[in-house]
């Protein structure tokens, strides 16, 4: 029975009553396709409305109050797009005035006597109540009102509706906490925990089904890690190569600069790990711009003089591309092939390069997740890396490590959290850390202004432009549809530079949503300087290299955590001119002197760890820079720890026979081992 009532939730969205195609095609854009996926897609904060009396409501204050409806209301249209309707409610024996604006279709809901709910302000002088919305189920004292992210069209309380229906079905959840372990902290059902989610009668409620949840995704993310790492150790017999160190030195000899002296160690780190028989499993740890890429290239390079291919992997096009432009350059001199794979590309061409990859033609495969397509088969893969690697699931990386036979596994990280955190995350792996910066780097400097002190950044960003340098301009919308948010977007602040420099400087914009080949073309023409000023949103943020902007100009910067702004601003100052980041906002945000104190990113990541201070469950959003959905790394490390302990007890208990009583973690480890 449990067995079909779990299949019940990988049924399809349009089984849920009242789902038609337009809602299909919207959930669709927030990833949501199975019933199991509505129920999971947990709300991100809450609203807590608190009904009071009329007395308690201060001047200018947005209040709750409870009324009966006291008269007939009358709507004055004021044009076809602004109607306002007044009536009189009745509240603690007090009679006011109500007036709401574009509510006219409320009018046939307000029948006389009927009880609601105001949301608004109070104008005590003139007895008036300017009400924002009215609720028309009776709010109890207080209610917990969930808020999802969304996209246009589709509003939080649709969310509610269709998950509620999902409710009324009977359906079970996969549940991957072992009955052990639930009796032993003694957490509610999967089920129930989901209902106080979405619906929470009470803050106790919804903390103990976060409790639930926060743990069942530790558990699962540290099972994956702790899986891998048990296997590895099982077999724990690679390949071996033999590589003349000579020939390695001669290339690094020959690199336009000198390796910085941690770059050194890592290179060495990696040729000891590569000639020798145990596999490698080894994260790099470093800064931006501290020249990871480098050594992860000298790695790939004694790869090859050992005979076998590398692939890399890069989490976005940009970067891809990038990766590729440049090892191009850097083995012009020898006779390494390096290939492209990203997800744009034409058919016939991906074909061509499947087959020169098996072949063996091909030695070195750069790519993004198109890498992990079961139409990608080496000839002989020896090693994987991955770059930025907080920024793929762990399902990913081991599905391209397991193209190869027993190959050797390099992460790069600029990682956005503190080094005692990233090391229960991903410990257990040997790690390099490359602190010293390469030489001759300055200090970017970095000042946070007020927008109205603007014409200061415009007067500068053209001296810069005047030396021959570029900018790069970062705000947090691409567009403002609805003019409603008070952000700056990229749209708008390009029509801004225009005017400021009078169409005498090539401003160009660059974001997400513009197609493949207009972001390249955008790319190269501020890559080979044509282009002076780019906007854009944070698809900048990571690893984009182009040496000679010497300025980032960041908008709303206090929307950014300080490990996106640190990653942005790590854009510039990579060479020996000096560079400079103007952060923007109107706001008094502490977090963002950090950005002026530092330039250090392990120091940036302990202060922004301090400063978030325990996530707080009714407050701001959690930072995108972890994938967790209401974990929270820093505020739950505890739980974190005993997961990975109790995962580890797990694991060695239940591999002997191979999982058989936990089916659902059997699919986890198909999915981790997925080989085509
Ligand atoms: P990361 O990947 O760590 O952010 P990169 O490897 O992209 O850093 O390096 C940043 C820039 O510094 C690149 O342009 C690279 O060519 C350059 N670089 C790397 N190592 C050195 C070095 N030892 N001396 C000077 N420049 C270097
Ligand atoms: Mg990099």
């Amino acid at each position: 029975m449990y067995d079909i009532l779990i299949m019940v939730i990988y049924m399809d969205i349009k089984e849920i009553r009242g789902v038609g195609e337009k809602s299909l095609e919207l959930l669709a854009k927030l990833n949501l396709y199975t019933i199991n996926d509505l129920i999971l897609y947990y709300p991100y904060r809450y609203n807590i409305i608190k009904v009071i009396p009329l007395i308690e409501a201060r001047d200018g204050e947005t209040v709750t109050i409870k009324g009966i409806v006291d008269t007939e209301s009358r709507v004055n249209y004021i044009n076809k797009n602004f109607n306002r309707m007044t009536f009189r409610v009745r509240t603690d024996n007090y009679l006011i005035n109500v007036v709401i604006f574009n509510r006219a279709f409320y009018k046939q809901h307000l029948k006389l006597g009927r009880i609601i709910n105001l949301i608004g302000k109070y104008d005590r002088e003139k007895n008036n109540f300017i009400a924002s919305d009215i609720k028309f189920e009776i709010i109890r004292e207080t209610k917990i009102e969930p808020v999802y992210h969304l996209v246009k069209g589709i509003k939080s309380s649709s969310i509610s509706k269709l998950v509620l229906e999902c409710f009324n079905m009977r359906i079970e959840l996969e549940d991957f906490i072992p009955l052990y372990l639930k009796n032993k902290y003694k957490f509610i059902d999967k089920l129930e925990a989901a209902k106080n989610i979405h619906f929470p009668q009470s803050t106790i409620n919804l903390k103990k089904a976060r409790l639930r949840e926060i743990y069942e995704e530790f558990f699962i993310f540290m099972f994956k890690m702790n899986y891998l790492k048990y296997k590895y150790d099982l077999n724990n017999v690679g390949l071996s190569r033999n590589v003349d160190r000579d020939k390695v030195d001669e290339f690094i000899n020959e690199l336009p600069f000198k390796l910085t002296e941690d770059q050194i160690k890592a290179v060495n780190d990696i040729y000891n790990d590569l000639i020798d028989k145990k596999r490698m499993n080894r994260l790099i740890l470093g800064d931006v711009g501290s020249g990871k890429t480098c050594v992860a290239e000298i790695g790939m390079y004694i790869n090859y003089l050992g005979g076998y291919q590398s692939s890399m992997m890069a989490p976005t096009e940009i970067l891809a591309r990038q990766h590729y432009e440049g090892m191009t350059k850097l083995f012009e001199k020898t006779k390494i092939k390096i290939a492209l794979l990203v997800g744009s590309m034409k058919k016939s061409e991906k074909n061509k390069i499947y087959k020169e990859l098996e072949n063996g033609e091909i030695d070195i495969l750069i790519g993004t997740h198109a890498l992990i397509s079961e139409n990608v088969k080496f000839n002989n893969l020896g090693l994987v890396i991955t770059d930025e690697q907080h920024r793929f699931g762990v399902n990913q990386r081991s599905n391209l490590q397991n193209k190869g036979i027993m190959c050797d596994v390099l992460y790069l990280s600029a990682t956005p959290i503190p080094r005692t955190y990233a090391l229960t995350l991903y410990g257990d792996m040997d790690t390099s850390i490359i602190k010293s910066k390469p030489n001759g780097r300055k200090e970017i400097i970095t000042k946070v202004l007020k927008e109205k002190e603007l014409k200061k950044i415009l007067f500068h960003m053209l001296e810069e432009i005047k030396k021959g340098h570029q900018i790069y301009v970062v705000a947090p919308l691409i567009e403002d549809e609805d003019g409603e948010s008070n952000l700056n977007d990229v749209v708008k602040l390009k029509e801004k530079f225009d005017v400021a420099f009078n169409n005498k400087i090539k401003v160009e914009i660059l974001h997400g949503k513009m197609k493949n080949n207009d972001k390249d073309e955008v790319m190269e023409r501020f890559k080979n300087g044509e282009t002076k000023v780019l906007i854009s949103t944070t698809v900048i943020e990571v690893g984009v290299d182009v040496k000679n902007s010497t300025m980032i100009v960041i908008f709303n910067a206090e929307r950014f955590g300080l490990a996106t702004l640190h990653q942005l601003r790590g854009r510039v100052g990579r060479n020996d001119l000096q560079s400079y980041c103007y952060l923007i906002s109107n706001m008094d945000t502490p977090r963002l002197k950090v950005m002026e104190e530092s330039n250090d990113g392990f120091y940036i990541s302990e202060k922004d760890f301090e400063l978030r201070g325990e996530g707080d469950l009714f407050g701001t959003r959690q930072s995108g820079d972890m994938v967790f959905k209401l974990a929270d790394i820093r505020r739950d490390y505890k739980i974190l720890v005993q997961c990975k302990e109790d995962t580890k007890k797990f694991i060695k208990d239940n591999i002997v026979n191979n999982f058989n009583d936990y089916p659902q973690f059997k699919k986890i480890i198909k999915e981790l081992e997925f080989i085509d």
